[in-house]
């Protein structure tokens, strides 16, 4: 038997309540071990602690130390949903943190590859999706200076917010025609709204979806 699929079978059903629909997504939100990427909980859960698990499966972020924090299942399967990613493909992940959004890429079956400025945050999220036998790439950079050379992608997802102009700068380096990509763009007041890019025959083309709060896109590195 095996806990923690009761809790995410739960909290797969609060998802799709706020408005997720892709079957496939929903399905992959149930089968990824969300605890094990969370550095204070993961200890617990293993243990069977039901109080961490509840937290662990909540539709909520969670702090995973370096003032960062894993992302709310909901905000993960609309970003996974709005890239409606045809596998297989390549998909770049700007801000990857503890890699749980590159797992759910990883086992919808895209190749993935994410780019996190905090060293300890990238070594973490290499050895916890290691574990699950995933192949994700995690490079440890900033992800508005890396060489161009990583691309063409056919997606992309950025998980922090950022400006208009880097999501712009961002898709340029790494989006190919056919590329899509999701953004939590600033829109003022505090707020960001995700934007959706896409390149078709050379045209780009735009959409505005939900808004949402993500971190902020930082420059540099750390560690
Ligand atoms: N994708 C994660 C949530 C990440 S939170 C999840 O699935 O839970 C956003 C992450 O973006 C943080 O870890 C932060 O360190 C990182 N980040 C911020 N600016 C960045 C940049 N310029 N390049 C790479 N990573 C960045």
């Amino acid at each position: 038997m095996i806990v923690w699929r009761d809790f995410a079978r739960r909290m797969v059903e609060v998802v799709r309540m706020n408005g997720v629909r892709d079957g496939e997504v929903l399905r992959v939100l149930g089968e990824v071990p969300r605890h094990l990427f969370i550095p204070s909980l993961r200890g617990p859960c293993e243990a069977g602690d039901q109080g961490a698990l509840r937290t662990a499966y909540g539709d909520h972020p969670l702090p995973i130390g370096f003032g960062q924090t894993i992302s709310q299942p909901t905000m993960v399967g609309r970003m996974t949903e709005l890239l409606s990613p045809e596998p297989p493909v390549r998909v770049l992940e700007v801000g990857s943190g503890c890699g749980y959004q590159c797992a759910v890429l990883a086992r919808m079956g895209c190749s993935v590859v994410g780019v996190e400025r905090i060293r300890d945050l990238a070594d973490w999220s290499r050895e916890v999706l290691g574990g699950l036998g995933m192949e994700v790439s995690i490079i440890h950079g900033d992800g508005r200076a890396l060489g161009g050379d990583l691309g063409p992608f056919d997606g992309i997802v950025v998980s922090a917010g950022c400006s208009r102009e880097d999501a712009e700068g961002i898709f340029g380096a790494f989006g190919g025609d056919g590329c899509r990509m999701v953004a939590p763009v600033n829109v003022g007041g505090g707020l960001q709204r995700v934007l959706v890019l896409e390149m078709e025959g050379g045209e780009v083309r735009e959409s505005w979806q939900d808004l949402c709060r993500f971190v902020p896109l930082l420059g540099g590195v750390e560690g």
